[in-house]
């Protein structure tokens, strides 16, 4: 099984991408390492409304961020000046202007000028594609101090209400009566899920969040020591922003769904490989004998070989030699995906 967090974390997406969502099949698709600036999920799990998310294909596999989001939701069906047209964004009209040209290059408006005026309006209205967002913390081998630090951030997650649904997911230990301690100092609302053999049980269910009201952000928490009376500091955050933000993420989850780790990895070493997993592919480095991390398959790994020249020169079994072929065997499930 997974020997890594990384590991784990590879198996939670292809686990989610196939079976979310424990209590019957939901459409979503699968991304990791997202969030906000100050809190990144390991997993995040957007579920989706499947005519919807076939709509938004029309604006490209690229995520749409928060100045193109302004433009492409409130361009107007007719032509219109696009001051008119667009609420004050709450910053220069300029970054507007840009915002504009850029959509306008990537086609996804269209534009005029009137006089020295830019008009705008809608090639298609952007559709409200996302249902839910689960955020999905892993850890497979949960002992003590790793369920107190994990414990906080997921009270913290409930708190703000980002997401619709948090989940700790682990793997299972033979300890039950040592492991359901642990469960029980997550927050009541958080579920937890805890894989055996690849495939995953609820243990815990979570409740709903709310993340269309107003949420609070935890921002100093008392330490547990008996000196510390310090109280706990919070502050709000408005609905409007938790929509926005949740946009914004749904949008960086389309444009790179859960295999995006090649993007830093080395698939382009000699000893580069994927094997499959219990629900999907996984690499693997065959000079470890073993998966390894995306922080150890770097060009600073002492075993980096590059790939011979011959492979990528098409002498080898596969076009362009292995390292682009895995490339573009996951390129094409990332598309496929979203489709
Ligand atoms: S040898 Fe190093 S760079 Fe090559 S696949 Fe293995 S971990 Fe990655």
């Amino acid at each position: 099984m997974a020997d890594s967090e990384f590991a784990f974390e590879l198996r939670v997406c292809a686990w989610a991408e196939r079976h979310w969502h424990p209590d019957g099949e939901r459409p979503c698709i699968v991304a990791r390492q997202l969030g906000t600036k100050r809190r990144r999920w390991d997993t995040v799990v957007v579920e989706v409304d499947p005519e919807a998310l076939e709509a938004r294909a029309n604006f490209g596999p690229e995520r749409l961020n928060s100045d193109l989001l302004h433009v492409v939701r409130n361009a107007p069906a007719d032509w219109a000046f696009y001051r008119d047209a667009l609420p004050h964004p709450g910053y220069p009209w300029r970054y507007v202007r840009e915002a504009i040209h850029e959509a306008a290059d990537r086609d996804i408006v269209e534009t005029r000028r009137n006089g020295n005026k830019i008009e705008l309006k809608r090639k298609w209205p952007y559709p409200d594609w996302v249902r839910r967002i689960v955020a999905i913390e892993n850890k497979p081998d949960l002992d003590a101090s790793a369920a107190d630090a994990l414990a906080d951030q997921l009270q913290r997650d409930v708190a703000l209400g980002l997401a619709d649904e948090v989940w700790l997911a682990t793997e299972s230990s033979d300890e039950r009566g040592a492991e359901r301690a642990l469960f029980a100092e997550m927050p009541v609302e958080a579920g937890v899920l805890t894989f055996a053999d690849g495939e995953a049980s609820v243990a815990w269910h979570p409740r709903s969040l709310a993340p269309a009201s107003v949420g609070t952000r935890i921002t100093e928490r008392p330490s547990d020591s008996e000196f510390d009376n310090s109280p706990a500091s919070f502050e709000y955050v408005d609905a409007d922003w938790k929509a926005q933000k949740r946009l914004e993420i749904a949008e960086r989850a389309y444009e790179r769904g859960w295999r995006s780790y090649l993007d830093t990895m080395r698939p382009d070493c000699r000893h580069f490989a994927v094997r499959r997993g219990e629900h999907g592919y996984v690499p693997y480095c065959a000079a470890k004998e073993r998966e390894q991390t995306a922080a150890e398959c770097s060009g600073s790994c002492p075993d980096y070989e590059p790939e011979p020249p011959t492979w990528r020169q098409g002498e080898w079994p596969i076009e362009g030699g292995p390292g682009a072929a895995i490339r573009r065997v996951m390129d094409d499930r990332r598309r496929r995906q979203r489709e």
